[in-house]
Protein backbone atom coordinates (compact mmCIF):
# COMPACT_ATOMS: atom_id res chain seq x y z
CA UNK A 1 0.00 0.00 0.00
CA UNK A 2 2.59 2.40 0.79
CA UNK A 3 4.28 1.96 -2.44
CA UNK A 4 1.20 2.87 -4.23
CA UNK A 5 0.99 5.92 -2.19
CA UNK A 6 4.57 6.87 -2.88
CA UNK A 7 4.10 6.16 -6.33
CA UNK A 8 1.32 8.39 -6.37
CA UNK A 9 2.71 10.94 -4.78
CA UNK A 10 5.72 11.28 -6.87
CA UNK A 11 4.09 11.53 -10.08
CA UNK A 12 4.97 14.64 -11.71
CA UNK A 13 4.71 16.64 -14.90
CA UNK A 14 7.49 13.84 -16.43
CA UNK A 15 5.43 10.91 -16.35
CA UNK A 16 2.34 13.01 -17.09
CA UNK A 17 4.52 13.62 -20.68
CA UNK A 18 5.56 10.12 -20.74
CA UNK A 19 2.08 8.30 -20.07
CA UNK A 20 0.95 10.83 -23.14
CA UNK A 21 4.16 10.18 -25.45
CA UNK A 22 3.47 6.16 -25.33
CA UNK A 23 -0.33 6.95 -25.82
CA UNK A 24 0.62 9.00 -29.01
CA UNK A 25 3.07 6.56 -30.44
CA UNK A 26 0.51 3.30 -30.36
CA UNK A 27 -2.26 5.67 -31.13
CA UNK A 28 0.09 6.72 -34.38
CA UNK A 29 1.15 3.05 -34.84
CA UNK A 30 -2.29 1.97 -34.52
CA UNK A 31 -3.20 4.98 -37.62
CA UNK A 32 -0.64 3.53 -39.42
CA UNK A 33 -1.09 -0.07 -39.82
CA UNK A 34 -5.14 0.75 -39.74
CA UNK A 35 -6.81 -1.22 -43.28
CA UNK A 36 -3.18 -3.05 -43.94
CA UNK A 37 -1.92 -6.69 -43.89
CA UNK A 38 -0.40 -5.90 -40.18
CA UNK A 39 -3.58 -5.70 -38.96
CA UNK A 40 -3.74 -9.33 -39.24
CA UNK A 41 -0.11 -9.77 -37.42
CA UNK A 42 -1.37 -7.69 -34.58
CA UNK A 43 -4.07 -9.94 -33.84
CA UNK A 44 -1.42 -12.89 -34.26
CA UNK A 45 1.07 -11.14 -32.33
CA UNK A 46 -1.66 -10.32 -29.12
CA UNK A 47 -2.38 -14.26 -29.34
CA UNK A 48 1.21 -15.29 -29.08
CA UNK A 49 1.61 -13.10 -26.37
CA UNK A 50 -1.26 -13.61 -24.01
CA UNK A 51 -0.71 -17.20 -24.81
CA UNK A 52 2.58 -16.91 -23.99
CA UNK A 53 1.31 -15.20 -20.45
CA UNK A 54 -1.17 -18.25 -19.37
CA UNK A 55 1.74 -20.75 -20.14
CA UNK A 56 3.93 -18.84 -18.02
CA UNK A 57 1.78 -18.42 -15.13
CA UNK A 58 1.13 -21.85 -15.53
CA UNK A 59 4.72 -22.69 -15.56
CA UNK A 60 4.22 -25.31 -18.16
CA UNK A 61 7.98 -25.12 -18.86
CA UNK A 62 7.96 -26.94 -22.35
CA UNK A 63 4.98 -24.73 -23.56
CA UNK A 64 7.05 -21.34 -22.64
CA UNK A 65 10.18 -22.78 -24.18
CA UNK A 66 8.62 -23.16 -27.61
CA UNK A 67 6.37 -19.92 -27.07
CA UNK A 68 9.65 -18.05 -26.53
CA UNK A 69 11.64 -19.39 -29.64
CA UNK A 70 8.31 -18.45 -31.58
CA UNK A 71 8.74 -15.26 -30.17
CA UNK A 72 12.36 -14.96 -31.12
CA UNK A 73 11.95 -16.12 -34.68
CA UNK A 74 9.10 -13.67 -34.70
CA UNK A 75 11.30 -10.74 -33.99
CA UNK A 76 13.53 -11.32 -37.28
CA UNK A 77 10.91 -12.63 -39.52
CA UNK A 78 8.74 -9.37 -39.13
CA UNK A 79 11.05 -6.92 -40.22
CA UNK A 80 11.64 -9.44 -43.70
CA UNK A 81 7.97 -9.33 -44.59
CA UNK A 82 6.73 -6.23 -43.63
CA UNK A 83 9.37 -4.66 -45.62
CA UNK A 84 7.20 -2.75 -47.87
CA UNK A 85 4.67 -1.56 -44.46
CA UNK A 86 7.80 -0.23 -42.29
CA UNK A 87 9.44 1.57 -45.22
CA UNK A 88 6.54 3.11 -46.06
CA UNK A 89 6.07 3.94 -41.95
CA UNK A 90 9.12 5.35 -41.81
CA UNK A 91 9.01 7.50 -44.81
CA UNK A 92 5.34 8.76 -43.88
CA UNK A 93 7.29 9.97 -40.99
CA UNK A 94 9.77 11.29 -42.35
CA UNK A 95 8.42 12.95 -44.69
CA UNK A 96 6.02 14.50 -41.87
CA UNK A 97 2.56 12.94 -41.76
CA UNK A 98 3.21 13.44 -38.64
CA UNK A 99 4.28 16.86 -38.51
CA UNK A 100 1.98 18.17 -41.00
CA UNK A 101 -0.64 20.14 -39.42
CA UNK A 102 0.66 23.24 -41.06
CA UNK A 103 0.86 22.24 -44.77
CA UNK A 104 -2.57 20.55 -43.93
CA UNK A 105 -3.85 24.43 -43.30
CA UNK A 106 -2.94 25.30 -46.75
CA UNK A 107 -5.22 24.57 -49.31
CA UNK A 108 -4.30 23.71 -52.89
CA UNK A 109 -7.05 24.83 -55.21
CA UNK A 110 -4.94 23.48 -58.25
CA UNK A 111 -5.74 19.56 -56.72
CA UNK A 112 -9.25 20.63 -57.44
CA UNK A 113 -8.52 21.56 -60.99
CA UNK A 114 -6.34 17.93 -61.16
CA UNK A 115 -9.33 15.83 -60.28
CA UNK A 116 -12.15 17.58 -62.39
CA UNK A 117 -9.50 16.84 -65.55
CA UNK A 118 -9.46 13.19 -64.01
CA UNK A 119 -13.00 12.72 -63.98
CA UNK A 120 -14.16 14.52 -66.80
CA UNK A 121 -11.48 11.82 -68.74
CA UNK A 122 -12.66 8.67 -66.73
CA UNK A 123 -16.47 9.29 -68.13
CA UNK A 124 -15.18 9.65 -71.56
CA UNK A 125 -12.71 6.60 -71.58
CA UNK A 126 -15.43 4.61 -69.53
CA UNK A 127 -17.84 5.13 -72.77
CA UNK A 128 -15.39 4.27 -75.01
CA UNK A 129 -14.19 1.17 -73.06
CA UNK A 130 -10.74 2.21 -72.86
CA UNK A 131 -8.76 0.79 -70.55
CA UNK A 132 -6.57 3.66 -68.41
CA UNK A 133 -4.65 3.43 -65.22
CA UNK A 134 -3.67 6.85 -63.76
CA UNK A 135 -1.84 7.21 -60.03
CA UNK A 136 -2.04 10.13 -57.90
CA UNK A 137 0.98 11.01 -55.80
CA UNK A 138 0.66 11.88 -51.97
CA UNK A 139 2.79 11.77 -49.40
CA UNK A 140 5.35 9.16 -51.13
CA UNK A 141 7.55 9.83 -53.42
CA UNK A 142 6.78 7.99 -57.08
CA UNK A 143 9.68 8.77 -58.13
CA UNK A 144 10.92 5.56 -58.89
CA UNK A 145 8.00 4.05 -60.52
CA UNK A 146 8.00 7.42 -62.81
CA UNK A 147 11.36 6.59 -63.69
CA UNK A 148 9.94 3.46 -65.37
CA UNK A 149 7.96 5.20 -67.73
CA UNK A 150 8.32 8.91 -70.25
CA UNK A 151 9.06 11.36 -68.27
CA UNK A 152 6.19 14.44 -69.82
CA UNK A 153 5.85 16.66 -67.04
CA UNK A 154 3.13 18.22 -68.66
CA UNK A 155 0.12 20.38 -67.21
CA UNK A 156 -3.24 17.85 -66.50
CA UNK A 157 -5.36 18.40 -69.12
CA UNK A 158 -8.54 15.67 -69.75
CA UNK A 159 -7.71 16.20 -74.01
CA UNK A 160 -4.21 14.62 -72.31
CA UNK A 161 -5.42 12.25 -70.37
CA UNK A 162 -7.90 11.06 -73.38
CA UNK A 163 -4.87 11.27 -75.84
CA UNK A 164 -2.29 9.06 -73.67
CA UNK A 165 -4.75 5.97 -73.24
CA UNK A 166 -5.44 5.64 -77.09
CA UNK A 167 -4.98 2.17 -77.23
CA UNK A 168 -1.96 1.15 -79.97
CA UNK A 169 -0.16 4.71 -79.13
CA UNK A 170 3.71 4.27 -77.83
CA UNK A 171 2.75 5.63 -74.10
CA UNK A 172 -0.62 3.65 -73.67
CA UNK A 173 0.49 1.13 -72.38
CA UNK A 174 1.23 1.08 -67.92
CA UNK A 175 0.43 4.02 -66.06
CA UNK A 176 0.04 7.51 -65.71
CA UNK A 177 1.95 9.23 -62.71
CA UNK A 178 0.52 12.28 -61.22
CA UNK A 179 2.04 15.06 -59.08
CA UNK A 180 0.03 18.07 -58.08
CA UNK A 181 -1.12 19.32 -61.17
CA UNK A 182 1.31 17.79 -63.37
CA UNK A 183 1.32 14.42 -65.26
CA UNK A 184 4.66 13.47 -64.21
CA UNK A 185 5.03 10.38 -67.18
CA UNK A 186 3.30 7.52 -68.90
CA UNK A 187 3.91 4.15 -69.95
CA UNK A 188 4.81 3.26 -65.97
CA UNK A 189 5.21 0.02 -64.78
CA UNK A 190 3.64 -0.13 -61.48
CA UNK A 191 4.32 -3.44 -58.72
CA UNK A 192 1.25 -5.82 -58.79
CA UNK A 193 -0.45 -6.25 -55.36
CA UNK A 194 -0.35 -10.16 -54.35
CA UNK A 195 -3.51 -9.76 -53.15
CA UNK A 196 -5.28 -13.18 -53.11
CA UNK A 197 -9.08 -11.92 -52.12
CA UNK A 198 -8.98 -9.97 -55.57
CA UNK A 199 -11.65 -11.26 -58.02
CA UNK A 200 -10.08 -13.40 -60.20
CA UNK A 201 -11.98 -11.68 -63.43
CA UNK A 202 -9.73 -8.65 -62.40
CA UNK A 203 -6.31 -8.91 -64.82
CA UNK A 204 -3.11 -7.02 -64.04
CA UNK A 205 -4.40 -3.23 -64.48
CA UNK A 206 -6.06 -3.87 -61.37
CA UNK A 207 -3.65 -5.66 -60.14
CA UNK A 208 -1.08 -2.55 -60.31
CA UNK A 209 -3.44 -0.60 -59.87
CA UNK A 210 -4.03 -1.89 -56.30
CA UNK A 211 -0.23 -2.46 -55.95
CA UNK A 212 0.97 0.75 -55.96
CA UNK A 213 -1.67 1.98 -53.11
CA UNK A 214 -0.07 -1.13 -50.70
CA UNK A 215 3.53 0.21 -51.40
CA UNK A 216 2.58 3.94 -51.03
CA UNK A 217 -0.39 6.26 -50.13
CA UNK A 218 -0.66 7.08 -53.99
CA UNK A 219 -4.37 6.79 -54.63
CA UNK A 220 -4.71 4.81 -58.50
CA UNK A 221 -7.68 4.93 -61.22
CA UNK A 222 -8.76 2.32 -62.90
CA UNK A 223 -10.70 2.24 -66.32
CA UNK A 224 -11.24 -1.11 -67.29
CA UNK A 225 -11.10 -1.82 -70.79
CA UNK A 226 -13.17 -5.07 -70.99
CA UNK A 227 -16.55 -3.27 -68.52
CA UNK A 228 -15.93 0.31 -69.29
CA UNK A 229 -15.59 -0.18 -65.09
CA UNK A 230 -13.88 3.05 -62.78
CA UNK A 231 -12.04 2.30 -59.65
CA UNK A 232 -10.45 3.62 -56.99
CA UNK A 233 -7.77 2.00 -55.38
CA UNK A 234 -6.39 3.45 -51.85
CA UNK A 235 -4.02 2.53 -49.02
CA UNK A 236 -4.69 -1.41 -50.49
CA UNK A 237 -8.69 -1.51 -50.85
CA UNK A 238 -10.05 -1.33 -54.30
CA UNK A 239 -13.71 0.78 -54.95
CA UNK A 240 -15.58 -0.24 -57.20
CA UNK A 241 -18.26 0.73 -59.95
CA UNK A 242 -18.55 4.75 -59.31
CA UNK A 243 -20.46 6.96 -61.27
CA UNK A 244 -19.30 10.55 -62.06
CA UNK A 245 -20.20 11.85 -58.74
CA UNK A 246 -19.20 9.26 -56.82
CA UNK A 247 -15.50 9.04 -58.38
CA UNK A 248 -15.35 12.81 -58.00
CA UNK A 249 -16.60 12.71 -54.20
CA UNK A 250 -13.60 10.24 -53.78
CA UNK A 251 -10.69 11.31 -55.07
CA UNK A 252 -12.00 15.55 -53.71
CA UNK A 253 -11.44 13.85 -49.97
CA UNK A 254 -8.53 11.66 -51.26
CA UNK A 255 -6.26 14.15 -53.17
CA UNK A 256 -7.32 17.58 -51.71
CA UNK A 257 -5.92 18.91 -48.69
CA UNK A 258 -8.77 19.79 -45.86
CA UNK A 259 -8.25 22.91 -44.64
CA UNK A 260 -10.24 23.30 -41.20
CA UNK A 261 -8.41 22.24 -37.33
CA UNK A 262 -6.09 20.21 -35.62
CA UNK A 263 -9.50 18.70 -34.92
CA UNK A 264 -9.70 17.64 -38.59
CA UNK A 265 -6.40 16.55 -39.06
CA UNK A 266 -6.97 13.55 -36.80
CA UNK A 267 -10.55 12.82 -38.21
CA UNK A 268 -8.89 13.16 -41.88
CA UNK A 269 -5.92 10.55 -40.88
CA UNK A 270 -8.46 8.11 -39.13
CA UNK A 271 -10.78 7.96 -42.44
CA UNK A 272 -7.80 7.90 -44.97
CA UNK A 273 -5.67 5.22 -43.21
P1 LIG B 1 -9.24 -4.49 -68.09
O1 LIG B 1 -10.51 -4.61 -67.27
O2 LIG B 1 -9.01 -3.10 -68.58
O3 LIG B 1 -9.07 -5.53 -69.13
P2 LIG B 1 -7.50 -5.99 -66.43
O4 LIG B 1 -7.39 -5.75 -64.96
O5 LIG B 1 -8.23 -7.19 -66.95
O6 LIG B 1 -8.06 -4.66 -67.05
P3 LIG B 1 -5.41 -6.54 -68.30
O7 LIG B 1 -6.44 -6.83 -69.32
O8 LIG B 1 -4.44 -7.58 -67.92
O9 LIG B 1 -6.02 -6.00 -66.95
O10 LIG B 1 -4.67 -5.18 -68.70
C1 LIG B 1 -3.43 -5.16 -69.26
C2 LIG B 1 -2.92 -3.77 -69.26
O11 LIG B 1 -2.66 -3.35 -67.92
C3 LIG B 1 -1.62 -3.64 -69.96
O12 LIG B 1 -1.85 -3.42 -71.34
C4 LIG B 1 -0.97 -2.49 -69.28
O13 LIG B 1 -1.37 -1.28 -69.88
C5 LIG B 1 -1.53 -2.53 -67.90
N1 LIG B 1 -0.56 -3.13 -67.01
C6 LIG B 1 -0.27 -4.41 -66.84
N2 LIG B 1 0.69 -4.61 -65.91
C7 LIG B 1 1.04 -3.39 -65.47
C8 LIG B 1 1.98 -2.91 -64.52
N3 LIG B 1 2.76 -3.74 -63.82
N4 LIG B 1 2.05 -1.58 -64.33
C9 LIG B 1 1.27 -0.75 -65.02
N5 LIG B 1 0.37 -1.13 -65.92
C10 LIG B 1 0.25 -2.44 -66.17
MG1 LIG C 1 -8.37 -7.62 -69.07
Amino acid sequence: MDAWFAAIRDFGFKDVIDILFVAFMIYYLLLLIRGTRAVQLLKGVIVVVVVTMVSSLLNLSASNWLLNRIIEIGLFAIPVVFQPELRRALEQLGRGSLWNFNLLLHEEPNMVHTVNEIVKACQVLAKTKTGALIVLERQTGLNEYIETGTRLEARVSTELFINLFIPNTPLHDGAVIVRGTQIMAAGCVLPLTENRNLDKQLGTRHRAGLGITEQSDGVSVIVSEETGQVSVCVDGVMHSHLDEEALNELLMKLVVPQKTSALSFWNRKAESR
